[in-house]
């Protein structure tokens, strides 16, 4: 085959018109920047232009004028850095949907969050049911809230309020009396409900498959509501600089919602769903979910390819799964489903061909979860199947090396690196500190040569990835100022994360040939950043800001600073 025939038409076109002026001018050229095609390097251009919606030149001032036309808009950067869009590869747009709810995020006392839920109750009289979340674990006692301070402030509707991680909620004594939750209810199978210690009560905190007793009775969100909230949060990121996210967690509602937000041309950044599964249902359920993967064709923009499983739950309610008991108990925590089912699961998921993406925040969850794709990859032989495993807190060192041996994406969650109250108040002491050494091992797995990605796990932990960026590199709060690192061994650098946020998303999006650098050919997805990052103290980053986001060299985010 002649080599020409390999060159696109259009580069084609753009070989020939040489220097005179052109019929086919670019759609946006920005110029006198500092555009660095690949973020972890150094090496940056001036110029860039986009024509239909990819970029068609980078290099100097001087060469992107011939493509400037009478209809090409131009973008004056004055210096400022342009990078490749971000990509969260692990979120939950679904919280856009609870941000017209009750949200309590930033709420650091019982007090305030108790104000608020009472505040929003009477600003919504005719809700049947208040209903919200974002509350934090270390506000109360042992991450344990009581019904009985609801009832207080709403005494006559049933509440439900999620915690900041989902794997908690919070309810009064309506709910449970609507849920039949009584002294006498058992704890489902990977749930707890918590119940005082001297008379057994449920004290109105359920764990995990235990918050379904209640949630089953919460009115259906209409489809109008999921849309409204997808679209909501995907405008959210792209204000972050986001151009493609993970969708971590999707039921048929949500794939039907962005299909259709899809087809009417309404979705502001790439998405990846990873359909549900359900833990407990085998193999059995690979069938339905490829059924619900083929209603919907992968387009540019909507790619319901991947699959969910939560393999254990989280460290601070001893849900997670560890290898050794919890300091001071004789449990280590169960997993999700036991690890010949995970195998079995995988396995099958694999065979299907979806891109499996695991939950697995304690030791044994995780060590379970590259076991499980050591065996689909022995069972249905080698592919390029890119499995990913989200949040990481705790691996063990044995671990680590697998991750590049077997191909197994590490997506962590940057933010979550430093010693916040969910650390030194639930987690290290419950770990032990020669345990506790292990936490979000972030430099460890990257030396290994792994595909290294990461999300926020929004709407759990804010969405901004420069928030991120910077604990990943400092390993302190994001407005701490400077000083020691929590495990100094574990600290990045700067382009180890920008890599992960742009070239190690694409790969881990399977999108590596179209997006993820800012190379001639590839996808316009680009951002406009006010400061460069590489020219300002490290603990500045987090107060990054973006001033203009493009999808596919369309705008989905200006700031109106950026003229
Ligand atoms: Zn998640």
């Amino acid at each position: 085959m002649s080599k020409r025939a390999l060159v696109p038409l259009w580069l084609l076109g753009l070989a020939l018109s040489g220097a005179c002026s052109r019929t086919d001018s670019a759609d946006v050229v920005l110029r006198h920047g500092a555009i660095y095609p690949e973020a972890g390097d150094s090496g940056t251009v001036e110029s860039l232009a986009v024509r239909n919606g990819r970029i068609v030149y980078t290099g100097t001032d001087r060469g992107v004028r011939s493509y400037i036309g009478d209809r090409t808009e131009v973008i004056e950067l004055g210096g400022r850095m342009v990078l490749p869009g971000f990509h969260d590869t692990h979120m939950h747009p679904s919280g856009g949907i609870t941000l017209a709810e009750c949200t309590l995020d930033d709420l650091a006392t019982p007090e305030a969050i108790l104000d608020s839920v009472s505040r929003y109750a009477t600003t919504h009289p005719a809700l049947a049911w208040i209903r919200g979340r974002g509350w934090q674990l270390p506000v109360f006692p042992e991450a344990n809230p009581r019904r009985e301070w609801l009832d207080r402030v709403v005494p006559d509707r049933p509440v439900y309020l999620t915690a900041a991680d989902g794997h908690s909620a919070w309810v009064n004594s309506k709910a449970l009396a609507l849920a039949g939750i009584t002294h006498d209810t058992k704890d489902p199978p990977n749930g707890r409900i918590e119940r005082d210690p001297l008379t057994g009560e449920p004290t109105g905190t359920l764990r995990e498959q235990a918050e379904e007793l209640v949630a089953r009775l919460l009115p259906a969100r209409t489809q109008e509501e999921t849309r409204a909230g997808l679209v909501r949060a995907l405008g959210m990121a792209n204000r972050f600089g986001i151009t493609t996210v993970h969708e971590a967690n999707a039921g048929p509602d949500l794939l039907q919602a962005y299909a259709m937000l899809d087809s009417a041309g309404q979705l502001s950044a790439r998405v990846i769903a990873a359909l549900q599964t359900d833990p407990k249902a085998g193999p059995g359920q690979v069938d339905s979910l490829r059924a619900w993967r083929g209603r919907y064709r992968g387009t540019r923009y909507y790619s319901p390819k991947a699959a969910k499983i939560f393999a254990d739950g989280v460290i601070e309610a001893k849900t997670a799964a560890l290898l050794a008991p919890y300091t001071g108990s004789d449990t280590p925590g169960e997993p999700n489903l036991s690890p010949a089912a995970m195998d079995t699961l995988v396995a099958a998921l694999d065979a299907a061909g979806f891109q499996v993406h695991v939950h697995a925040i304690g030791d044994r969850a995780v060590r379970m979860s590259l076991d499980a794709f050591e065996f689909a990859r022995r069972h249905n032989g080698p592919r390029d199947a890119r499995p990913i495993i989200a949040h990481l807190e705790l691996i063990d060192p044995a671990d680590i090396p697998r991750f590049a041996a077997l191909g197994v994406i590490p997506s962590f969650q940057p933010l979550w690196a430093y010693a916040d109250k969910y650390i030194t108040d639930l987690t290290v002491p419950i770990l032990g500190p020669e345990r506790s050494r292990w936490l979000y091992p972030i430099a460890s797995v990257a030396r290994t040569g792994a595909h290294l990605a990461a999300g926020s796990d929004w709407s759990v932990s804010s969405m901004n990835p420069f928030e991120a960026i910077q604990v990943a590199i400092t390993r302190r709060a994001p407005d701490a100022p400077p000083g020691p690192p929590w495990i100094p061994e574990e600290t990045v650098d700067l382009p180890t994360m920008l890599r992960a946020y742009t070239s190690g998303g694409a790969y881990a999006a399977g999108e590596e040939a179209s997006n993820g650098d800012l190379e001639v050919g590839k996808a316009a997805d680009l951002i406009v950043l006010d400061r460069n990052l590489y020219r300002i103290p490290v603990t500045e980053l987090h107060a990054v800001h973006v001033l203009l986001t493009l999808l596919d060299g369309k705008t989905v985010w200006r700031d109106r600073t950026l003229h």
